[in-house]
């Protein structure tokens, strides 16, 4: 007997041509994140489960299972050769918190000596006979002794079921740079593009001296915390000061955002370019802000020529992003009162409905491709 860990995973994405490159991928995903603990990832008929690790390791195992994107559940479990004896044996030392149970049977191997009718009724003997309180219960019961006799000649019992987070692997659905503020929205943003199976990389623009040092170690600790979830990524830091200075300096105010959003965001396709990166990910909201409208959404996503930007939550509401944002973790970070380099010079009335022409006489008014050059060449990059 041994214990183990199951994993299931969603079966859309494992059916037909492409089975062999998700199951790789998931594998390879699965062992990155239990790489540490000395343990073993198994794939036998498109079953997966882990063996070999300390006891002492089991939870933080199953917290480590619980980030992999692609997996819609695990189990811990125990692993015995297939015998009536055996399974007997086992089931006798099961003790039940709850007060009604049933037993689900899988009997794959049909050289086992009973039908999985029989069998179940007699396990379920078994365990109201150790277990004097409990009550059996086919249609609703508070737990579920599932007992899965495979063909090969072992059997798996486990009680509880434990919801992952789903998705796609990682690595299945293309690469995205993604734009990295310190707030609550772009780290969920960067976790729903990689839930679907997207590579992330990150952008940060910082306008030090006018934001400080730890506005910086802030980003930088919220890209820790989504890796959880992406997997390793570089950070990319980019100074914007210089930027800022100059439009705050020679445009007019009003278009202050507008101008630095498009900035922004040529210098993120430069930097995708680069990079092999095929998409940009914001996490931008439609009508959260003066540069949220679709107006300012048109005229920025006017400089991108050649990749499309996407964003993940531009129909949420704020509880829902925030919901999120403690799901994985990054709200309280997000929270620290921080400033962004967007806050630096700030309009008092910003634009709300930008017009490309009125940009584009803005921008006239700026270096645009010496300032871009100079920020991407001083760009700083953090393995996160
Ligand atoms: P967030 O909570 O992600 O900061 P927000 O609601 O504050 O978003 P904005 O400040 O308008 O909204 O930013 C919209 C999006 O632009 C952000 O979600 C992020 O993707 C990108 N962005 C904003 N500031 C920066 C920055 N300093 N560096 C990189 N990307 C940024
Ligand atoms: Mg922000």
């Amino acid at each position: 007997m041994e214990k183990v860990i199951l994993i299931r995973y969603g079966e859309i994405f494992l059916k037909g041509k492409n089975f062999g490159y998700f199951e790789k991928l998931l594998k390879e995903n699965i062992e990155d994140k239990i790489k540490d603990f000395n343990c073993e990832l198994v794939v036998i008929n498109k079953r997966l489960y882990v063996r070999g690790y300390e006891d002492r390791a089991e939870k933080k195992i199953l917290s480590a299972l619980e980030t992999v994107f692609g997996l819609t559940s695990i189990s811990p479990a125990v692993m015995l050769e297939t015998s009536v004896e055996a399974i007997n044996d086992y089931v006798s030392t099961i003790k039940l918190k709850e007060k009604t149970f049933r037993v689900t049977l899988n009997r794959a191997d049909k050289r086992f000596p009973m039908t999985s009718i029989e069998y179940s009724a007699k396990l379920g003997g078994i365990i109201l006979k150790n277990n004097p309180k409990i009550k059996v219960d086919l249609h609703t019961p508070e737990v579920e002794v599932s007992v899965d006799i495979r063909e090969n000649g072992s059997t798996f019992i486990f009680s509880s079921v434990i919801p992952a987070v789903g998705g796609m692997p990682i690595g299945s659905s293309g690469t995205g740079m993604l734009l990295l503020s310190g707030g609550i929205d772009s780290p969920v943003a960067g976790y729903m593009m990689a839930k679907r199976g997207m590579r992330i990389s990150a952008l940060h623009f910082h306008s030090y001296p006018y934001t400080s040092e730890a506005a910086k170690e802030k980003v930088i600790t919220l890209a820790k915390l989504i890796k959880k979830y992406t997997g390793s990524f570089k950070l990319h830091i980019c100074s914007f000061t210089k930027i800022q200075e100059e439009i705050h300096h020679k445009c007019n105010s009003e278009f202050m955002i507008t101008i630095m959003r498009r900035i922004m965001y040529r210098i993120a396709e430069r930097l995708s370019e680069q990079n092999k990166i095929q998409s940009i990910i914001t996490g931008e909201n439609l009508g959260q802000v003066a540069s949220q409208t679709v107006e300012s959404m048109t005229v920025t996503n006017d400089v991108v020529k050649n990749i499309p930007i996407f964003r993940p939550l531009i129909s949420f509401d704020k509880e829902e992003i925030t919901a999120i944002s403690k799901k994985i973790d990054t709200y309280e970070t997000s929270i620290l009162p921080y400033e962004d380099c967007c806050t630096v010079f700030l309009p008092k009335h910003p634009v709300i409905k930008p017009k490309k022409f009125q940009c584009e006489k803005e921008e006239s008014k700026l270096d645009i491709e010496s300032l871009i050059a100079e920020a991407l060449e001083n760009i700083e990059v953090v393995e996160i």
